[in-house]
């Protein structure tokens, strides 16, 4: 799959930002927070145009956002983006605490949350913590 061909699929018009963010993903198989992303990229853009552009990718489900913390969100090509016959839910992620590495453990489904009548859900946010196989060895 191309940054193009993603552009086409989704309806978003196609500009030199968006492919480069969405080609730096399609090569990177694990999730990238924005300021990761931003030293990845080769043109200089700002803060606030990458957040949109973002915002605008997880809005269209082509980028799916972990929530770490309030501040500290990571993305990430959801599996089903990589391979259609996979339907998107719900799962489990993983973040190592020496290198911030997150992963998505998309075998691991979160149990459907069932909440308090009058109560809303926003986010859920589950994540395992612990040292990845490559910080393990150290
Ligand atoms: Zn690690
Ligand atoms: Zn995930």
């Amino acid at each position: 799959m191309l940054a193009e061909e993603l552009l086409r699929k989704y309806s978003l018009s196609r500009t030199v930002i968006r492919e480069e963010i969405l080609a730096i993903f399609l090569d990177y198989p694990h999730a990238m927070s924005m300021s990761e992303l931003k030293d990845e990229m080769s043109c200089n853009c700002d803060r606030v145009t990458l957040y949109r552009n973002l915002k605008k990718f997880t809005q269209k489900g082509i980028l799916h956002e972990v929530y770490l913390n309030k501040q500290d969100s990571k993305y990430v090509l959801p599996e089903s983006i990589l391979n259609p016959q996979k339907e998107y839910s719900e799962h489990l992620h993983f973040k190592c605490l020496h290198c911030e590495m997150v992963k998505c453990l998309t075998d691991q489904k979160i149990m459907k949350v069932i909440l308090p009548e009058g109560f809303k859900k926003v986010e859920a946010n589950f994540v395992v913590y612990g040292t990845c196989d490559a910080c393990g060895k150290n």
